[in-house]
């Protein structure tokens, strides 16, 4: 039997009380450790996070907090060698999507760390300035945002276990509120260890971070009006719990991240050798096989000029077919595998879905495999599909509206006529997608891109634009910057995260303060 992992409850490890489930190399298929949750107090886990934790992150300042993250991801920095070789046997990736994750995780902390630095020894924020309620001054209205004194859960997916920890933990222990994490199970070792690593540390004070690994069962049973919930996957799961008691009946306040059929698009206009042409290919085939597109952001759906349909699905062919996919351990392979059997049959399952509504352009199965066993191994070969014309890409509906989770893309023509409702059908076909985490364009004239974003704007959380002037220079449409908001709405799940300091709003509690102008100078 293989380790059984602890979970990190009111202050202390505790193993679950039954077998657990077997994790596994989803490239050698062997088993690598157990986690298990159950018969855990979690009333108790909870009580303890909210009361010990909350009351002693509280008592200190924003400032002593971003000390405290600075020192965490020192902590993890340290440690980085073993959660490379962790991300190697229970994700199945490659050195370069490795980084994305846990590279990128600590990056987000150390950025909250400096950011947080800024906000002083303060225990409250004030929000704007007093507005007067009365002619005199003497009367006058001062919001403030006060950490909320409950715990922050967070039900996190598989596919970042470290990253997707830490853009929500940064900013929740910077705000002073305690974060309960239960990642997905397939990939909770990652977080375990990053959890285990913090707290032996003892960095933080007991009950500002716990773990616990296995079923998600009971856990929103144990949320209090004034805890939040932030949830990462699929739109299934986060109609649960959207629908569940505590945030109907007891306003937990929650943010969802969900699936999202991501677009980039280029613009009408560049003539074939355009670098803006160049620059679209390269990046859709990076997006496309970064972590084999398990990626919440990962470009779905290339908006191209029908004019430009058939060079682009050249020069994108051409760039796939020297993907090297298999064992992650060898140095020559580029793309490892899907995190599991499970998702393995479902990028299957969603490609021939696909398929009856586009032609192939690029077959991910004419990919042998480097060093690993077709039979066992979860690699995906990268697929391009196409909707072949504008009349194919306005007649598909399902390229729109169903997110593969794989590396899997599809070339979406629309109409070239020459004139300015090129565009507008261009927008049309991206708004189908039902609101996106984020759509990438690429040209080169100004004028043109500034004319185009703002009719992104409403549809995405973010709109990355990469003009030949940021070639080298731009941080990539799937990378998740935390300056930057992260998050989409509509079926992207409507919510909001990082952004830079923005993200600590949905830790604290607004309140409007009226007072004398006396009174709101004191308040400290
Ligand atoms: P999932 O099946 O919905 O699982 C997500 C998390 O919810 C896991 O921790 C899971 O635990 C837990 N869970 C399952 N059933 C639950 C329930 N009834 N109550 C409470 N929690 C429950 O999603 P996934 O397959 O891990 O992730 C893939 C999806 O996530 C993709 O669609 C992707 O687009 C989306 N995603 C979005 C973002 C974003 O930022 N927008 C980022 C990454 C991924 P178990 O693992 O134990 O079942």
């Amino acid at each position: 039997m293989t380790e059984l992992l602890s979970n990190y409850v009111s202050g202390q490890w505790q193993k679950g009380k039954g077998a657990g489930t077997a994790l596994h190399d989803p490239v050698l298929g062997t088993e690598l450790v157990r986690v298990d949750a159950s018969g855990l107090d979690l009333a108790a886990a909870f009580a303890f996070a909210r009361h010990n934790g909350g009351a002693a992150l509280r008592a200190l300042t924003y400032a002593q907090r971003a000390a405290m993250l600075g020192a965490a991801s020192k902590v993890l920095q340290a440690n980085r060698d073993a959660y490379y070789d962790i991300s190697t046997a229970n994700s199945g990736t490659v050195k370069n999507d490795t980084a994305v994750d846990v590279d990128g995780g600590i990056y987000t902390l150390s950025t909250y760390a400096k950011m947080g630095e800024s906000l002083g020894d303060v225990h409250f924020m004030h929000d704007g300035e007093p507005a007067r309620l009365a002619k005199d001054p003497l009367f006058q209205s001062q919001h403030v945002l006060t950490p909320t004194r409950g715990v922050a859960l967070f039900i996190n997916a598989f596919n970042f276990p470290s990253w997707g920890l830490w853009e929500k933990a940064a900013p929740a222990l910077l705000s002073g509120v305690p974060v309960i994490v239960k990642p997905a199970t397939t990939t909770a070792w990652l977080t375990q260890r990053m959890v285990k690593d913090v707290v032996d540390a003892g960095i933080f004070p007991a009950g500002a971070i716990s773990v616990i690994c296995g079923s998600s069962a009971g856990l929103m049973d144990q949320l209090e009006p004034f805890d939040v919930v932030s949830f990462t996957g699929s739109a299934d799961t986060a109609a649960i719990i959207r629908s569940h008691p505590a945030v109907t009946k007891k306003s937990v306040r929650v943010n969802i991240e969900a699936d999202s059929v991501n677009s980039a698009l280029l613009l009408p206009n560049e003539a074939v050798g355009s670098e803006a042409i160049d620059l679209l290919v390269k990046e859709v085939a990076r997006e496309m096989t970064v972590k084999s597109g398990q990626k919440c952001t990962a470009i779905r759906r290339v908006l191209v000029p029908e004019s430009l349909y058939d060079t682009v699905a050249q020069a994108l062919s051409a760039r796939l077919a020297k993907i090297t996919v298999g064992n992650p351990r060898n140095e020559a392979v580029r793309m490892g595998a899907v995190v599991n059997r499970e998702q393995f049959n479902a990028v299957r399952d969603g490609l021939t879905y696909l398929k009856s509504q586009a032609s192939m352009l690029h077959d991910g199965n004419t990919h042998a495999l480097v060093e690993a066993d077709a039979a066992i191994a979860c690699c995906v070969g990268p697929t391009l599909l196409g909707t072949r014309d504008a009349a194919g890409s306005d007649a598909a509906d399902r390229v729109h509206d169903t997110e593969v989770f794989g590396p899997v893309a599809t070339l979406v023509p629309y109409r070239t006529t020459g004139n300015r409702h090129d565009l507008d059908h261009a927008l049309q076909l991206i708004r189908r997608g039902q609101g996106s985490l984020v759509a990438s364009v690429y040209g080169s004239d100004p004028v043109a891109l500034g004319k185009a974003i703002p009719e992104l704007t409403d549809s995405h959380g973010r709109v990355h634009v990469i003009t030949p002037d940021v070639a080298a220079i731009h941080t990539g449409h799937g990378n998740v910057m935390p300056q930057s908001l992260h998050g989409g709405p509509g079926r992207a799940g409507g919510g909001e995260e990082l952004g830079g300091l923005r993200a600590l709003n949905f830790y604290h509690r607004r309140a409007a303060i009226q007072a004398s102008t006396a009174v709101l100078t004191q308040l400290k």
